[in-house]
């Protein structure tokens, strides 16, 4: 079962696909197995970061991975 968790994307070039994180990031929820959020826009080094708790304001989240978070809490 592979597990998620809420991060920010990271701004270093080693730890992450993109080497910056843009201005107005949004947390992407992340396959704590692969190392790549739900969307596939990002890939960084799993359970690296901080977890971002999620506040249900929607807005603030990546919209693809917040569908695929809902799914996983039914
Ligand atoms: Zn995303």
């Amino acid at each position: 079962m592979d597990s998620y968790r809420w991060e920010l994307p990271l701004s270093s070039a080693e730890l992450n696909s993109t080497g910056y994180t843009h201005g107005n990031a949004k947390p992407h929820l992340f396959n704590q197995n692969t190392g790549y959020s739900h969307c596939g826009r990002y890939w960084q080094v799993p359970n690296y970061t901080d977890e971002v708790e999620y506040t249900g304001i929607e807005k603030h989240f990546c919209k693809r991975c917040l569908k695929k978070y809902k799914k996983i809490q039914e």
